[in-house]
């Protein structure tokens, strides 16, 4: 086949390489730009109390308002990110950001939530990491009890050794350590109870499909089984639909965070949310799932 093509198409395979490779160069100069520029948001999207249907917590998304392309979504460009090592500077926004947020919510005499982070892998190797936080929590004047760093499976168990060591220190700042995405990855159960873990966020994609898939369902339930024993808190994501949260409620799972109660919002909307935090009357839906 390789003769086939001759030279041209080795021609136009490196044409193709070299435009790919441009493609690319160009968007990380945008992406290292728009640090500078402050073009980077983040959303907050709710966790909810399963027993209450309260808000306990929000877990702060970025998004990178584009200046022509609009609101654009991590998706098309956290990997980018990581690839480059951007991602350090960014999460160091994120997290003084999501952290300054918590604290000004507190100081407006709102009920105190949890703010949740995403941490990637790139991130949780920098050894700045600790020193991040710390600063993150100082000059926001956020109490570390209040900031949860949502870590991945596959993140752990890349350098098992030196995550376990990592997770410790950051425990002892004081902050909580949550599994995100959790099943997808391949951590061994036995060395979950090495971690110092709060909490397991089992993957939306188990969320999906229930109450249609039985196999779904009783990975969701066994997950929630697994956090109770080893006293971990559990909340599912991705959860959309009343008989999701239903059986989450009747599983026995803590709290859930999905679309049913509200997609990511801007700060302002979450503020509101947040002022109108009263339980379950509020959100029919949500009341109905929880009431059965
Ligand atoms: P994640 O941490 O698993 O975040 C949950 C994603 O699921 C979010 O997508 C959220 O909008 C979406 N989601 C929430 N509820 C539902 C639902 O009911 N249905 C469906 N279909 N989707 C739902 P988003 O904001 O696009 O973020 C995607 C991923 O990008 C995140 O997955 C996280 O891995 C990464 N990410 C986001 N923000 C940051 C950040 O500040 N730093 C880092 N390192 N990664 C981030
Ligand atoms: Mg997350
Ligand atoms: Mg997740
Ligand atoms: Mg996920």
């Amino acid at each position: 086949r390789a003769k086939e093509l001759g030279r041209d198409g080795i021609a136009l395979f490196t044409s193709e390489m070299t435009a790919t490779v441009r493609k690319k160069l160009s968007r990380t100069d945008e992406l290292r730009q728009a640090l500078l520029r402050d073009e980077f948001v983040l959303h907050y999207q709710p966790q909810v109390d399963l027993q209450t249907g309260r808000i306990i917590a929000a877990e702060a998304l970025v998004r990178w308002n584009h200046p022509s392309e609009g609101l654009v979504y991590p998706g098309d460009f956290i990997a980018l990110a990581e690839e480059t090592g951007l991602i350090v500077p960014l999460g160091e926004w994120v997290l003084q950001t999501a952290c300054n947020r918590a604290k000004a919510w507190q100081d407006k005499g709102l009920e105190p939530i949890r703010i949740s982070v995403n941490v990637s892998a790139r991130q949780f190797q920098e050894k700045r990491l600790i020193e991040t936080v710390a600063t993150a929590l100082t000059e926001s004047g956020l109490d570390a009890k209040w900031l949860e760093l949502e870590i991945t499976e596959s993140l752990i168990m890349k350098d098992l050794a030196g995550s376990i060591a990592r997770m410790y220190e950051l425990e002892k700042l004081g902050v909580k350590l949550a599994v995100d995405d959790f099943g997808t990855g391949y951590s061994s159960l036995s060395a979950l109870k090495r971690f110092p873990l709060s909490r397991l966020k089992i993957d939306r994609s188990f969320i999906a499909d229930i109450p249609h898939d039985a196999d779904d369902m009783a990975i969701t339930s066994a997950i929630i089984s697994l956090a109770q024993k080893l006293d971990l808190e559990v909340i599912a994501e991705g959860v959309e639909t009343e008989e999701q949260a239903r059986f989450l409620v009747e599983s026995g799972c803590n709290e859930m965070q999905g679309y049913l109660y509200s997609r990511p919002v801007e700060e302002e909307r979450f503020n509101l949310m947040l002022e109108n935090n009263g339980g379950i009357h509020r959100k029919p839906m949500v009341r109905a799932a929880l009431l059965g």
